[in-house]
């Protein structure tokens, strides 16, 4: 059985859709004993359903994970090392948001709950929408009210419950985990445990291989769940003794939005928002991240670091992934092939260091369907709405 825990304070806590009294995010903790590699039959993340704090579910949410891992040579010069991609563009909706979203909608619908929802207009908007509708659970999209509609026709496509929130958006992160837990819906918010525990897998999926044995992993980071959940997969498997020792977490940040790198470059403690700019990695642009912290301790204790590369930079990242590698990827996930680049450059990196670079998101979505009709409420209202409408 997995239990919750904060990381920072090591207190336990009992319901997964809330925040650690100290106010830094929880994850679920499994007993080392508990980590075996599953069998070589199974090909997705359910394989590793007891390492989860939920069983599998069916239908499409059932054949999330168990990506690519692939070694190209080709990349190799421009990097300054071996690189390796983890492919997590063929994940069902183009992203490895599905492995969070498939965990969330599994333990949600196993408990009876009738509404998951998340706080986001891009990726993860998608994907909750899309895993929802695969087990029949109702989704709740929480979108800033100045967001065009044409952006919205992706999740508009699996008919979740679109709402535009008037006021501070950044502040809807809290007030939506506590009107969830109050109304009755799992909000699967960008680093909360359930997300965590799904996208975890990708660590154990990366290190079950065998045939590469990382020096570091490179991942773009945003809210900083997804770098807790490849930390903490390592810190797993270490302690099972499945996992000599954790490679080195390099978190790569956009320069137009940089907080995680800003305190790790100043040496702070903590991470503190900041104020956004433009940038084309826009799915990465979380100036006040909810996992920023864990996620400066997980660089930090894996002798890593966190640094932000220029839009230039990710430009010409992307174009390399294109002409070198034939992968289509976001802005948002060339970032790491900027960021290593820019390592190696400065002596960071080892020319014979073995790298595995996460590939987020897929570049590769077109525009289909009608532009959604969204109605819209002021976030201080969002509870009244929540009261009529679920
Ligand atoms: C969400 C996302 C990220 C950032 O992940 P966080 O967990 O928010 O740090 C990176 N790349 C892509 C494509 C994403 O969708
Ligand atoms: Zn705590």
């Amino acid at each position: 059985m997995s239990t919750l825990r904060c990381y920072a304070c090591d207190r336990e806590a009992q319901s997964p859709l809330v925040r650690c009294v100290c106010g830094e995010p929880l994850w679920f903790d499994i007993e080392s004993r508990a980590v075996n590699w599953p069998d070589a039959s199974s090909s997705d993340l359910w394989g590793y359903a007891d390492l989860l704090p939920t069983a599998a579910p069916r239908g499409l949410a059932a054949t999330v994970g168990g990506t690519s891992l692939f070694r190209t040579e080709r990349l190799d010069e421009y990097a300054g090392c071996h690189v390796w991609l983890k492919d997590e563009t063929i994940n069902p909706t183009g992203s490895f948001k599905d492995r969070g979203s498939a965990v969330g909608v599994a333990w949600a619908s196993s408990r009876s709950y009738g509404t998951v929802g998340t706080v986001s207009h891009g990726n993860m908007a998608i994907s909750v929408a899309a895993m929802a509708a695969s087990v029949g659970l109702d989704a709740l999209v929480l979108v800033p009210a100045d967001v065009p509609e044409e952006r919205l026709v992706h999740a508009a496509h699996y008919g979740p419950t679109l709402l535009r929130v008037e006021g501070n958006y950044g502040q809807l992160y809290t007030d939506s985990l506590a009107l969830g837990e109050e109304h009755g819906a799992v909000m699967l918010n960008s680093d909360v445990p359930l997300r965590t525990a799904g996208a975890k897998t990708i660590a154990y999926e990366i290190c079950r291989h065998g045939r590469v044995s990382p020096d570091a992993i490179v991942l773009p980071v945003s809210s900083g769940g997804h770098a807790s959940a490849i930390w903490k997969g390592c810190r797993e498997l270490q302690a099972a003794g499945l996992l000599d020792r954790i490679p080195r977490l390099l978190l790569i940040q956009a320069a137009g939005c940089g907080p995680i790198a800003a305190a790790d470059r100043d040496g702070r403690e903590t991470v503190s928002p900041v104020e956004p700019a433009e940038t084309i990695a826009y799915s990465i642009a979380n100036a006040d991240p909810p996992s920023g912290t864990r996620a400066l301790t997980a660089a930090r204790e894996t002798g890593g670091t966190v640094i932000s590369v220029p839009d230039d930079e990710i430009r010409e990242a992307l174009d390399r992934l294109g002409t070198r590698t034939g992968m289509s990827v976001e802005p948002a996930s060339a970032t790491a092939l900027a960021g290593l680049r820019s390592l190696a450059r400065s002596g960071r990196i080892d020319p014979e260091d073995e790298v595995v670079l996460v590939m987020t998101g897929t570049g590769m979505r077109d525009a289909a369907g009608a532009t959604p009709d969204v109605p819209v409420v002021h976030r201080s209202e969002l509870g009244k709405w929540m009261d009529e409408a679920l």
